[in-house]
Formats: C-alpha cells, sequence, structure tokens
C-alpha cells in the first residue's frame, strides 16, 4: 500500500490569505512550507484509489497527483477544510457519468446532505458506522474529540493477511482512553498537531500540540508517526529534533506500508 500526503495543512493551509509571518512568505517564495488542507492518498490492489478527506484543495491536489479518476473517498468530518471539494468531485462524477463512492460516519453524511443537498446525486455516500471490509483491508472509524470544534472521526486500517496497522487522526485533542484505544498496535500513525506548542487556552484549541503529541507517542509507541495537519507555526527549515521514527509530513510525501 501506498500512502501520499496530497495535503498536510491545517484548516486555512499555508501560506494563510491573510498572514506575512516568514513562514507564510517561505511558502509563497520557494515553497518548503507550501501545505494544502490535509488529505491522504491511497493505493492499494485491494482498496483501489481511496482518498481520505476531499478539502477545498482538492482540483490541485489531483492534478498534482496527476489523478483524473478515483475509486472512493472516505470523509473523517464535516469541516470545510475536509469536506469542502465534495462539490467539484461530485461535479468530476457528472461530467464522468461515474458515481462517486464515499464512505463516512453517519452524522457526517447527514452533515454533509443537509449543507449541500443535490451531492447524492454524484455520490454515492455510505455509513462507515460499522466499519467496512475491501479485499483484507478492515477499516473501522470512531469518533474523537475535537476540542472547542466538537468531534471528528478517526480510521484504522489492519490488514487480515498481513497483519499491517495504521490508522489516521487528522483533528483530535484530548482523546479519552477509550477513544485512545485503537490507536494502540500500530506500524503507522498518521496524527493532527497544528502548532508547536499552542498558546492559546486549551478550551479554545480544537487539535493537539507536538509537544503533547510527542507525551501521547510514548503511551500509544506507534512503529512510525507522521504529523499532518501543520499550521504556518511550523517552519520544515527548522530541526525540531524529533524523535526517531517521528517526522512532519511533507506535501507529495509518498510512504509504503
Ligand atoms: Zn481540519
Ligand atoms: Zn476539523
Amino acid at each position: 500500500m501506498k500512502l501520499t500526503f496530497r495535503g498536510t495543512g491545517d484548516s486555512m493551509g499555508v501560506p494563510r490569505v491573510y498572514c506575512d509571518c516568514g513562514v507564510c512568505e517561505e511558502a509563497r517564495e520557494s515553497g518548503t512550507n507550501r501545505r494544502y488542507r490535509s488529505a491522504l492518498q491511497i493505493e492499494d490492489e485491494e482498496l483501489g484509489h481511496t482518498w481520505i478527506d476531499c478539502g477545498p484543495d482538492w482540483g490541485k491536489q489531483m492534478e498534482a497527483a496527476g489523478v483524473r479518476l478515483l475509486d472512493r473517498m472516505l470523509i473523517t468530518h464535516a469541516h470545510f477544510d475536509h469536506i469542502g471539494g465534495l462539490v467539484e468531485w461530485a461535479d468530476a462524477c457528472r461530467w464522468t457519468g461515474r458515481q462517486g463512492e464515499a464512505f463516512a460516519p453517519a452524522e457526517t453524511i447527514g452533515e454533509i446532505t443537509a449543507r449541500f443537498p443535490w451531492l447524492p446525486r454524484q455520490i454515492a455516500f455510505q455509513s462507515s458506522d460499522d466499519g467496512m471490509t475491501i479485499g483484507g483491508w478492515h477499516i473501522r472509524t470512531w469518533r474523537v474529540n475535537h476540542g472547542k470544534n466538537g468531534y471528528a472521526y478517526a480510521f484504522r486500517f489492519d490488514h487480515s493477511g498481513s497483519g499491517t496497522a495504521w490508522a489516521y487522526c487528522s483533528d483530535a485533542i484530548a482523546l479519552t482512553e477509550e477513544q485512545l484505544e485503537p490507536l494502540y498496535g500500530l506500524d503507522l500513525l498518521i496524527l493532527g498537531t497544528s502548532f508547536y506548542e499552542e498558546p492559546y487556552p486549551f478550551e479554545t484549541r480544537s487539535v493537539y500540540d507536538v509537544k503533547e503529541a510527542l507525551v501521547l507517542i510514548e503511551e500509544l509507541r506507534p512503529g512510525r508517526t507522521l504529523f499532518t495537519h501543520i499550521s504556518h507555526d511550523i517552519d520544515l527549515r527548522n530541526s525540531y529534533s524529533l524523535p526517531e521514527g517521528v517526522d512532519f509530513a511533507t506535501t507529495g510525501m509518498t510512504v509504503t506500508i
């Protein structure tokens, strides 16, 4: 299975449209820190061509990937930075005469279709609440705390043949023991961390920062960890002396598991 980070940014991406900080300026000029809204491209013999999340940068991400068609979309929650591209995807489905397939928690499907009631004409939404099996992959989703933003969902992938396990949890903070349970025993954890050390009061926050994530990883002990959903606080030209097996995901980065 090949995973490619088509987006690693937080809700505004990098550069932020209003911002002229050093990281945003660098993102405009040379682009080391340029980050589209978070999305993951999955290419796999059994799963086909699947993406996690479809934010407003989706069209540009598809161009960067050189991809014209997708088999399916998995959606973590109905925040705009994760679903803003569904309208464009639905148009693409209409023009190609090929219905899209999207798996999301029933709660999320309800929020999406309330806002964009015409989408089900082009995209078949299916609830992921009871998990799903595609080829040897079993995929489960569960609710995770998203701080002041309410709830999001995470996805865990287990392969029955190889025993490979990985998870995608881009928008979460203050997870309970029950919510943490599916994040144990992973070969790879993809975790959202907007800031290195977020200065704002805890009750106003919605995603782990890097320092909190490092404490969490000590407990979860995944084989490898990649941070995504990164804001303009993180400058990839700097070294953050992350522990072995822990890195920031970068735009276009590919990992094989
Ligand atoms: Zn987000
Ligand atoms: Zn969110």
